[in-house]
């Protein structure tokens, strides 16, 4: 259970921040911004600190604490994981009742016994360089059941360009060179009309980035020559996934080679198809969700709408909402809005953070299934 901080002084007048360093201090700025009037006390195993004044506030060591002030405080950890030494130090010293851990959100979470390994998962890491995926068509033809983008399902759309410029200046704006790659795809990129004008805005605007196009392969051998040129020119990366169908994929890869274009193939092995397994009932846990799939923090996604989610399931479900009944829903905690924060940092650090959708993934895993064409039918994304 999370507590805003401005619930802190209930628990004590005391608050003890473990952790010197850069956490720790921007939990101190935190909670100074928020006015909450308490003593404040920095608690370091590192010796190193001990008598340092960070901010007005002391640091002090396990030796040097008083006792009084240990029993009575609320302990904040305000290190980014791993952090199980510090726990278990607290808990060796039976100070576990009050210790909550702050990563670099509004909330800070209660550590317990039973949650500490799952709040500590390495997930919950914040990356260093942001890589994001942005679909640049909705709708799919190769339609296959259970598609974790929800594009067989997807009404026809287009993403415009000008609007992907307005998002990645801002995201420029956020996270400037750590902004690293973007991986275009959809649905299937290859429908765009004018898709190479997405390779030349990221080049115009970030031309450090990496540009990944994630394609089903089956339109390539009919793209134009400006296509082949302009991924060339743009350094574009094609990663071609291949499916259980009839296609051609070898002759289609010495095609990309004439080209001079570096491609990498992603391979389903045979009819093996990971599908989702969603939980209507949204009774999941969503710490362990989060942290035992293998999307979190990893496929993260940029909407149209500038919303920056830290996997493709919730930024998509708006196709699944719009032909099936269901009570699972995303919302505006699901997600970041890229034109109202401000602080790059905090954009990694969310999305390293578990989000209340994750309570309607099961066990935040994919299943494994046949590989087929949808039918359109609701239990395709189902347990
Ligand atoms: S090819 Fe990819 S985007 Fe298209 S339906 Fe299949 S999984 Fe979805
Ligand atoms: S919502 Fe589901 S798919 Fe997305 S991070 Fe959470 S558990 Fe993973």
């Amino acid at each position: 259970m999370g507590i805003k901080f401005e619930e802190l002084p209930n628990l004590s007048k005391t608050i003890i921040i473990f952790g010197a360093g850069v956490y720790g201090k921007k939990c101190l700025e935190r909670l100074k911004a928020k006015d909450i009037c308490a003593d404040y006390f920095f608690l370091d195993n590192n010796t190193e600190k001990e008598g340092l004044d960070i901010n007005g506030v002391r640091v002090y060591s396990f030796d040097s604490i008083s006792q009084a002030v240990l029993t009575e405080a609320v302990i904040i950890i305000a290190k980014l994981v791993p952090w199980e030494s510090m726990y278990l130090d607290l808990n060796n010293r039976g100070l576990e009742d009050r210790v909550y851990v702050y990563s670099g959100m509004e909330l800070l979470e209660k550590v317990t016994k039973e949650n500490y390994k799952l709040l500590n998962c390495k997930k919950r890491v914040s990356n260093n360089v942001l890589w994001f995926d942005y679909h640049v068509v909705e709708q799919c033809n190769l339609n296959c059941a259970g598609c974790i983008h929800f594009s067989c399902i997807a009404k026809e759309e287009y993403a415009d360009v000008q609007m992907y410029r307005r998002n990645l200046e801002q995201i420029k704006k956020l996270l400037g060179k750590r902004a690293a790659s973007v991986i275009l795809l959809g649905g299937e990129p290859l429908l765009h009309p004018d898709l190479c004008s997405f390779f030349r805005a990221t080049k115009e605007i970030m031309p450090w980035m990496q540009i990944s196009l994630v394609t089903n392969g089956i339109l390539l051998e009919r793209m134009r020559e400006d296509f082949w040129d302009a991924l060339y020119e743009n350094g574009v990366l094609i990663a071609v996934t291949k499916y259980p169908i009839k296609f051609q994929y070898e002759s289609l890869f010495r095609i990309i080679e004439n080209k001079i274009i570096n491609y990498v193939i992603n391979e389903e092995k045979g009819n093996k198809w990971m599908k989702l397994a969603l939980n209507e009932g949204g009774n999941g846990d969503i710490q362990e969700n989060y942290c035992n799939c293998s999307m979190a923090n990893k496929c993260i996604t940029l909407t149209k709408e500038g919303r920056l989610f830290t996997c493709p399931v919730p930024a998509h479900f708006h196709h699944f909402k719009d032909i099936f009944d269901t009570n699972i829903d995303y919302c505006s905690d699901d997600y970041i809005d890229i034109f109202t924060e401000n602080d790059g940092d905090n954009v990694l650090s969310k999305l390293a953070t578990p989000i209340p959708f994750c309570r309607f993934c099961k066990s935040g895993t994919l299943e494994k299934s046949e590989w087929k064409v949808t039918n359109k039918e609701k239990n395709e994304w189902m347990q």
